[in-house]
């Protein structure tokens, strides 16, 4: 097999980087650790949209079920500071979308399946730099020639493993418990965000009303809150808090899904033939549902310089098409990164004078048209450095 990109990982990132490229007629082939399993059963964990990532996914005709959002009222459940962004403010009909995380994984699997080799992943890689070629080992033993290697397989990368590339992890001793419920707010499309000592408690629209449900909350809490507590106590616990701030009851719907909460970065994203894409190169907090969207812009740019080096020849060079890649995401994706910590790790404080700055910054970005503008256009995807 001499695919022109071996992809490792079959998760959203890998797939859609598959399909896109097989579209413009590059081979590439998807290595996935798990066997093949239906998603579509369970629709509980969602994913939020800008409208970039939206369009990429249309324009491989991938159809999905999403719920709009036009507002995002943001507030500090301490104190009085809040903003509130809306999709006149950049004249734009929407914000973000937000989609059910297992209908989009299961549709771009479905585009990619003769292109995936399921329940196995790659064992060794030997790099010829000379010749512009790597051969890949997998762990049955089969052999693959290729000229690039994409590492799609999330923040535990075998390929930033096998590559030995240079890594920066943090730990936001925080857990995201996300599920469905049921909520009566007052517009439909608006999402919601406090930030309290309680959490940071995020409520969307769900794309459809899946027998009762409406919402689907994000809800990323300190560890030491929950220590000696099982996550759904916790919940019942202190929901009430948020009930009253948005003023109405939230009846929990379904089984409640736990993620530990890191971040991690790479100084580099190519090593040979080897380029990191999606979580593989970065993670980030939950709290703007950026994560898949720097993904997708990352597949984009990757994509992009693939598509136009083998359009010019097909003896591209592999390394031109990489560097490109990396000048154009890494800077723009820990930018994202630094910015969220610096967020969280305001929001976290008890100093009195980082309350009394997150309330007049809060307030002050609001009053603040330039600002707020910028804001709301780099959330939806609109600006790049
Ligand atoms: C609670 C929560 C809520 C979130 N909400 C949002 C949101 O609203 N909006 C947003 O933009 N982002 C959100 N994110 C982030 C988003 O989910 C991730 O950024 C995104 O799923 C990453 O996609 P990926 O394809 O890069 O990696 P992954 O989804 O991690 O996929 C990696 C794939 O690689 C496979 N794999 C792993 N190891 C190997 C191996 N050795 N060999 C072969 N295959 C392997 C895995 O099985 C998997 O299929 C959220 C994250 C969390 C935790």
């Amino acid at each position: 097999m001499s695919p022109i990109v071996t992809i490792s990982g079959g998760g959203i990132i890998g797939n859609y980087i598959s399909s896109r490229l097989n579209n413009n007629n590059i081979e590439a082939i998807v290595i996935e650790k798990s066997e093949n399993i239906s998603y579509i059963d369970e629709n509980i964990r969602t994913l939020t949209l800008n409208s970039f990532s939206k369009k990429l996914i249309d324009d491989l005709g991938i159809s999905v079920k999403f719920a709009e959002i036009k507002k995002i009222k943001v507030f500090d459940g301490e104190g009085s500071g809040k903003i509130d962004f809306s999709s006149k403010e950049i004249n734009e009909d929407n914000l973000s979308y937000v989609v059910f995380y297992n209908e989009l994984q299961s549709q771009l699997q479905e585009s990619v399946l003769n292109q995936t080799i399921f329940g196995n992943q790659i064992k060794e890689l030997n790099d010829d730099r000379e010749q512009n070629y790597c051969t890949v080992l997998l762990s049955n033993n089969e052999e693959i020639h290729t000229k690039i290697i994409a590492g799609c397989d999330g923040r535990n990368s075998n390929v930033a493993k096998l590559g030995l590339f240079n890594e920066t992890r943090g730990d936001y001793k925080q857990t995201a418990l996300t599920f469905t419920a049921k909520a009566n707010l007052d517009n439909i499309n608006s999402a919601y965000q406090i930030f309290s000592e309680k959490g940071i408690f995020a409520i969307m629209p769900l794309p459809e009303t899946m027998g009762g449900a409406t919402h689907t909350i994000v809800w990323s809490i300190d560890n030491k809150k929950l220590e000696g507590e099982n996550a759904e106590d916790y919940i019942n616990k202190n929901i009430s808090y948020f009930e009253n701030k948005l003023n109405t009851e939230i009846k929990i719907h379904s089984k409640i899904l736990s993620f530990n909460l890191s971040n991690h970065y790479f100084k580099n994203y190519i090593s040979g033939s080897s380029v990191l894409i999606g979580d593989a190169a970065h993670s980030i907090h939950p709290l703007a549902g950026q994560g898949i969207n720097l993904g997708f812009a990352d597949a984009d740019a990757f994509c992009e310089e693939v598509i136009k080096a083998y359009e010019m020849s097909i003896e591209a060079d592999r390394h031109l098409i990489l560097k490109r890649y990396e000048i154009r995401r890494k800077n723009m994706n820990l930018l994202m990164l630094k910015s969220m910590d610096f967020f969280v790790n305001l929001f976290k404080s008890n100093n009195l004078y980082m309350k009394l700055l997150r309330n007049i910054g809060l307030s002050s970005v609001n009053k603040n048209q330039f600002l707020k503008r910028f804001f709301i256009n780099h959330a939806a995807g609109k600006n790049s450095l």
